[in-house]
Parts: C-alpha cells; sequence; structure tokens
C-alpha cells in the first residue's frame, strides 16, 4: 500500500500538466502585465478635521480600454469603510478617483485591502500601506521599518499612505502563455520525436567553429539523454545524408539583427535547425528549443539549480517551429547565467573607475609632474589616494602630455579584437582638476564646478577629446564612463559624440529600491527618472546598472516587483545595455537572479508566468509553500515607505523574519521524506533556508549589539554599539551564528559547483571579520 502515495507523488512530478486543467489567460486582462499601474496618496482633507482623502491614481498605458472596478474591503484599523470604485478606463489615459477615511489616533501600521477586477476577471490584490505618525524624537534608525535621514519621510499626520502594491492573483493560465515551456497539447502538427525511451533517430550536425564553446552542444546531447531516458543522439560534424538531423550552424552570409539573434525551425522533412550569424545566436537557439520546447530550465546557477523535466512518456517531442528571437539589449551581463539566455554580447558593454589604470599618480610623479594631477586653484594637488584603494587621485583631463599617454592605452585597449568598449571613467568621488585650462573647459559650457564636483560637461567634453583620438580602427568601438557621483547630473550643455557610452548607476543607498522608479509616491525615483529620461535622450548608448541582490544584510529582498517595471521601461526610456551588479548569493536572492535574467533576454516576458513556472518545477512538491516564501517576500519589501536602503527596512522587520520562517517550515514537513530520486526539492528547499538563516542571523547579532544601523562591510565602530551588550546570552548568540556560518563555509566549498552558492567569499570574510571584531569587545 506504500508504493500508491509514492507513484502519485512522482507521477505529479514528472508531469504536471496531467494533474491540472490548462487554462487559456482570461481575454479581459491587459495586453501586458505592465499595462496597468494602480498609485495611491493621502492628505487631510481641509474641510473635515479627522477626515482624510484617499486619492487613487489609475493608468493604463496599454492599447485596450480597461473597464475597471476596485472592490476595497473595510478596516476599522484605518478608519475605512468598504467601497467599490468603478472606473472605464481607456487607452493611454489615467484617471484619479478620491474616497475618504478616519484613521483612529494611535494608529501604526496597516492596510486598506481590496480586489481589483477588469471586466468580469479578478486580476490584482490590492494592498494599501498606511501609517501612523512617527513617534516624538523619533531617530531614523531607532525602529523597525524606518527611513534613512537622507531621505526621511517623516509622517506627523495622524496617518498617511506610504505605499501601494497590486500584485497580480494567482496566474492559472500560466502554462500555456508563451513565456513558458509549451504545453504538449500547443504544439503545432506534425509533431517530431527526437528521441523516445533510450532510442534516437536524429544526429546532431555540428557544423559551429572547432574552437566554440561546446557548453551548449554538451547540454542539448545531456538533456536529450535525460528526457529520453538515455537516448544517445551521435554528434557528427557533416550531414551523411541522414534524414533526421538537428543541425547548428552559422549563417555569416545572412543579415541578423544582433551576434546574438538565431532562427530555430522545423523542415518538411522533420529535421531542427538552429542557425545564427555568430555562435553566441547559435547557444541561444539551443537554449531557446530546449527551454522553450523541452522544459529544460536553469532556475538558479550549479548542477543543483538544473530542472530537466522528465515527462512520463519519456520522449523528447517538439512541434513544428519557426521562431526568430533577438534580445532586447545590446549587451547584457546576463545574471542568470547564458542558459537563461541572458548574456548579451558577451555582456562586453561593461566598465568601471579607470583612471588610475591609465595615469596613475605616486608621490615620485607628484614631484616631478604637478601638472598632470587634479589641482586646486591654487596649484596645489587634489590628492585623493585611498587606504585600501578604493580610490586615487585623478589626472587632470586638459594636460596636453596626459591625454598623449591616456588616448595611447585606450588605442592598445580596443585594438583587442574582443574589445568593444574601454573605460574613460574617472577614480570613485576623486575631485576633477580645477587648474586654469580645465576651469576653461567648463565655462565653455557654462558648466559651474567650483569644487571639482559636479563634472559632467568636463567628463563628456573629454571622452569626446579621447574619441577623437582613436585609430580609424577603432572608431566603430565605445568609450565608457559611469552616470554616478561627480557626473550623475545632466551637463549644462555638452554633447557626447557617437560612440560615447554611458552607463547610470541605480544605487540603492541614494534612491529607492522599494517600488518601481516610475511610482510617483517616491521622491528619490522621481530624481532617478529624471536623470534617466535626460540621459537617455542625450546619448547614444546608455547602460543600465542596478543591484538586485542584498549585498548589507543577505537577507530577503524582494525586487521582483521593481525589476518587472524598471528593465522594460529603462529600454523604452532609452537604455541600450545592462550591467547588473549581481552577487553570487544566490540562496537568499534566488529569484531576483533569475528573473532579472530571463528579463535581460526578453523584457516583454510574462513575470508571473516565470515565477509560477519556477515554483512549480524548481520545488515540486513544495511549490505551494515556495511559492508563499517567495512572494510574501515580495510583499514586505513592496509595502515598505518609500526611501533608500531598502534593505536594511526589510531585515528590521520582525514579521516579515517570523513569516517567511513558517513559509519555510512548511516546506521543509513536505520534502522531509521525500523519495531518493527527488531528493533535490529538499536539498533546495534547505538551500532556501540557508540563505534564509544567514541573513536572520547576522539581523539578530545586529539587533544585539549595533545602536545604529551598520554598513555593508560590518561598520561596528565601538560607538555604535550598545554598551549593555556584552552579556553571556549574547555572547552565547554570537559563538552560534560563528560556528554556524563557520559550518556552512565549508559545506558550500565542499559542495561548490553543486549548490547555488550562500556567499562569495570576500562577503564571508567581512561577515567572519565582523564577528570576530565583536567577540574581541567582550575582552
Ligand atoms: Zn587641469
Amino acid at each position: 500500500m506504500r508504493t500508491l502515495p509514492v507513484a502519485s507523488i512522482i507521477s505529479l512530478l514528472l508531469c504536471p500538466a496531467a494533474a491540472v486543467v490548462a487554462q487559456e489567460k482570461p481575454a479581459d486582462l491587459p495586453d501586458h502585465y505592465r499595462d496597468f499601474a494602480i498609485y495611491t496618496s493621502s492628505e487631510p482633507d481641509p474641510e473635515h478635521s479627522g477626515r482624510f482623502i484617499l486619492a487613487l491614481e489609475l493608468v493604463n498605458r496599454g492599447k485596450r480600454h480597461l473597464p475597471t472596478r476596485i472592490v476595497l474591503d473595510s478596516s476599522p484599523k484605518v478608519g475605512f469603510q468598504a467601497s467599490v470604485v468603478n472606473v472605464d478606463l481607456n487607452a493611454g489615459t489615467r484617471a484619479t478617483r478620491r474616497l475618504t477615511f478616519h484613521p483612529p489616533v494611535g494608529l501604526n501600521k496597516n492596510f486598506i485591502t481590496g480586489k481589483i477586477h477588469f471586466g468580469n476577471t479578478e486580476a490584482r490584490d490590492l494592498f494599501i500601506a498606511v501609517r501612523g505618525p512617527d513617534p516624538e524624537g523619533w531617530l531614523p534608525d531607532a525602529d523597525p521599518d524606518v527611513d534613512d535621514k537622507s531621505e526621511t519621510l517623516t509622517i506627523t499626520d495622524t496617518a498617511q499612505v506610504v505605499a501601494t502594491y497590486a500584485p497580480r492573483v494567482r496566474a492559472d493560465w500560466w502554462r500555456t502563455h508563451p513565456s513558458s515551456t509549451i504545453a504538449p497539447r500547443q504544439r503545432v502538427k506534425p509533431l517530431i520525436t527526437l528521441a523516445s525511451r533510450g532510442q534516437t533517430n536524429y544526429v546532431l550536425v555540428n557544423q559551429l567553429p572547432p574552437d566554440a564553446n561546446q557548453v551548449a552542444v554538451n547540454d542539448l546531447v545531456r538533456c536529450i539523454g535525460i528526457i529520453a531516458d538515455g537516448a544517445t543522439l551521435p554528434v557528427v560534424e557533416k550531414s551523411p545524408q541522414h534524414e533526421h538531423t538537428i543541425v547548428l550552424r552559422v549563417r555569416a552570409d545572412q543579415e541578423w539583427p544582433h551576434p546574438d539573434a538565431y532562427h530555430l525551425y522545423t523542415t518538411s522533412a522533420g529535421s531542427v535547425v538552429i542557425e545564427a550569424g555568430h555562435v553566441d545566436g547559435v547557444r541561444n537557439g539551443i537554449y531557446g528549443l530546449l527551454t522553450d520546447h523541452l522544459d529544460c530550465h536553469w532556475f538558479l546557477p550549479f548542477d543543483l539549480g538544473e530542472e530537466i523535466v522528465q515527462p512520463v512518456n519519456l520522449s523528447a517531442i517538439i512541434g513544428q517551429i519557426d521562431e526568430r528571437r533577438e534580445p532586447s539589449f545590446f549587451s547584457s551581463n546576463g545574471i542568470g547565467g547564458p542558459r537563461n539566455r541572458g548574456l548579451t554580447n558577451q555582456g562586453r558593454m561593461s566598465f568601471g573607475h579607470a583612471w588610475a589604470q591609465l595615469v596613475k599618480g605616486t608621490e615620485e610623479l607628484y614631484r616631478e609632474h604637478p601638472e598632470w594631477w587634479a589641482r586646486d586653484r591654487a596649484g596645489n594637488i587634489l590628492k585623493f589616494d585611498q587606504e585600501g584603494a578604493w580610490s586615487f587621485t585623478n589626472f587632470c583631463t586638459t594636460n596636453p602630455e596626459v591625454l598623449d599617454m591616456v588616448s595611447q592605452k585606450l588605442n592598445q585597449q580596443l585594438d583587442h579584437p574582443n574589445a568593444i568598449v574601454a573605460s574613460v571613467d574617472p577614480n570613485d568621488y576623486a575631485p576633477f582638476c580645477l587648474c586654469e585650462t580645465c576651469a576653461a573647459v567648463d565655462k565653455s559650457y557654462g558648466a559651474d564646478n567650483p569644487a571639482g564636483t559636479y563634472s559632467t560637461d568636463r567628463m563628456i567634453h573629454f571622452a569626446n577629446e579621447m574619441r577623437s583620438r582613436l585609430h580609424p580602427k577603432n572608431k566603430h568601438k565605445h568609450l565608457g564612463f559611469l552616470v554616478y557621483a561627480y557626473q550623475i547630473q545632466l551637463p549644462a550643455s555638452a554633447k557626447p559624440a557617437d560612440g560615447v557610452a554611458g552607463m547610470i548607476c541605480y544605487m540603492d543607498w541614494k534612491y529607492d529600491h522599494t517600488r518601481p522608479m516610475n511610482d510617483p509616491s517616491s521622491p528619490s525615483n522621481r530624481k532617478f527618472m529624471r536623470l534617466l529620461k535626460g540621459w537617455g535622450e542625450l546619448m547614444p548608448q546608455l547602460g543600465f546598472y542596478d543591484y538586485p541582490t542584498d549585498y548589507m544584510h543577505y537577507g530577503p529582498y524582494g525586487q521582483v516587483n521593481k525589476l518587472r517595471e524598471d528593465l522594460p521601461l529603462a529600454r523604452e526610456l532609452g537604455v541600450t545595455f545592462t550591467a547588473m551588479e549581481a552577487q553570487p548569493i544566490y540562496a537568499a536572492n534566488g529569484l531576483n537572479h533569475y528573473i532579472c535574467g530571463r528579463l535581460q533576454w526578453d523584457v516583454n516576458a510574462d513575470v508571473d508566468v516565470l515565477m509560477e513556472e519556477f515554483f512549480a518545477k524548481y520545488y515540486g512538491p513544495a511549490a505551494e509553500p515556495m511559492r508563499n516564501y517567495w512572494l510574501r517576500t515580495e510583499y514586505y519589501t513592496a509595502t515598505l515607505r518609500p526611501g533608500p536602503r531598502a534593505q536594511r527596512r526589510m531585515t528590521a522587520n520582525p514579521d516579515m523574519w517570523n513569516e517567511l520562517d513558517s513559509h519555510l517550515k512548511a516546506a521543509e514537513q513536505i520534502v522531509q521524506n521525500l523519495p531518493a530520486k527527488n531528493i533535490r526539492f529538499r536539498e533546495r528547499v534547505q538551500n532556501q533556508r540557508d540563505g534564509f538563516e544567514l541573513g536572520r542571523g547576522k539581523w539578530q547579532i545586529r539587533q544585539a549589539f549595533c545602536k545604529r544601523r551598520i554598513g555593508p562591510w560590518g561598520d561596528d565602530k565601538k560607538a555604535r554599539l550598545k554598551p549593555n551588550a556584552f552579556t553571556p546570552a549574547n555572547r552565547e548568540l554570537l559563538e552560534q551564528y560563528a560556528v554556524w556560518v563557520a559550518d556552512k563555509r565549508n559545506q558550500y566549498a565542499q559542495a561548490a559547483g553543486y549548490l547555488p552558492s550562500l556567499l562569495p567569499a570576500y562577503y564571508m570574510n567581512d561577515l567572519e571579520g565582523f564577528i570576530e571584531r565583536l567577540r574581541k569587545n567582550f575582552d
């Protein structure tokens, strides 16, 4: 009798479609999730004391009319009565509806909840976060869930709406949406069986150059082997007049929209062809076949992140295909890995601070050539060589010798056949030169740069100058600088030449990562949007640099709700390439990596579909609690009040830790007795548990020992430690965490290449250093 439940579990895992009636996306829904947005604000009603006005702003960015009905529940704790709002929202329009509420005195944090319907379809959940006044004498960092001083939204009214979060209700129809693997019944007939039950009639004709990377080719053979229960696809170089072939080839004789674009098609003879203008395009085509048609997934990096679904019929079957695909960006670093097709143009449009590599100062050079370096108005060198070498002294950008040296080096870098960009970015936060000729450059553009800290025009001028000195054979390549620090503001009048590229940095310590960048309720994001729009219009090539992981506290950090809007929007505003700071903190932030990687390939992918597929296939029987885990992580981030440093404010919310813990426990219960064949699901839940405990442990230590916020590198200066923290109980807490960290470090080092990584070694060293310094304070 015991075999029955096990067998039913396996069949459910192997063929989920059989257990679920495939549904179509309801016709009432907007074409794209982004087509609809809702924002909320509040203000005291000037005409009625104690009454507040709640303004709902509805936006229809799509091309279809949306009959919208919002059903809002009664919320006595906020003083809000149940209401229904009907709006006929025409395509491309927005509408505002005003309601009122009477918040009770003593309101802390609560919600107005509801549902949004389009036509007859329930489409979105709605959470409107309302906060009461901040306590008297409130310090920005003293309480849970509060903002950084640099952009404090201090609440003085009885109540204020701080966030609006309207996620989709469960997309039951995800299996039939093109963003997921094609459902078997959607395959176009006649069907093609590539391999079945250990046998294949196909050969793989690999016509790629011999030096091409073979990882994707090997994946193709291996995955078909797994799907078809051991079938081995023979690999040949030339087609031996074989009837059934899978052909991989580069077609340089054709026009391609992008080196990473591909054409995947089937022929009337039943063959499969993957061709592209470049081997990288063929690689994408292979993963297009594997992921979109054969249900193979790389949800997270390393072996445990791979999920090759073996269907019950043990057969690799596809329908008729004719797909031309190209990436959304000119270049992307693909943080989900090349197997998710997000690595575009080899991610080569990436650059950082570079002046110290071009001409670097030494005491000797400062003595011998003071005129080479950034100087103040009196001629003193503005030395900026930092301990720890995070930054250096800038050079003077108008000195003729410097210009010669720099342009020579830039040409050398670009001479390399694989280089498409060289960096002309200054040293990190180092002041610019204020010598007479440099000041004259500022003046010629009408730029006011008295302290060397507003230098955009000078930056562009210098980049243009270096561009004009590129050798003819390098003229089609790029020179790049970061739109960051002293050159993030728009220029007064300088215009970049063709071939000059910028990369705008969406710093999480300065801008708001609780919500999409176009959410008008965030003051810092309004500033960022203005910059992004301006730079998008100005730059021929503009990159977007963002930070989708919590590299400070390693905690849960919901960035999907933001990325799904930001990446397509950035592209609309002129961003042509992306370079994400992808810290390999996969155990804690894996979903952010996966979704970001998929969007880097296709910004129009349906993110709910991608997420549902991730939950169902990556976690198998534990999908439901793990879905709750990830979606509630999004919820806790999206309902914070606006402001920077969202990571820290996430970790300071005890409800978040408790609730996510309960979802993990539910998942652990489900996977604890899985048969050996399905052990991977237990390991994946354990990996997530490790990521969670890493962050929670660090937060508990900070809570116990640190008075105020601490920086990313364990900023545990004595003044910031609680004087009463050094108790035996806290010592015990610290020691337990230290042992746990050491164990996990060891365990993950031994499982390198198998487990999605917990924390890279550099952050592990920081964390251990932080623990060690706290320990010393006990002595
Ligand atoms: Zn100068």
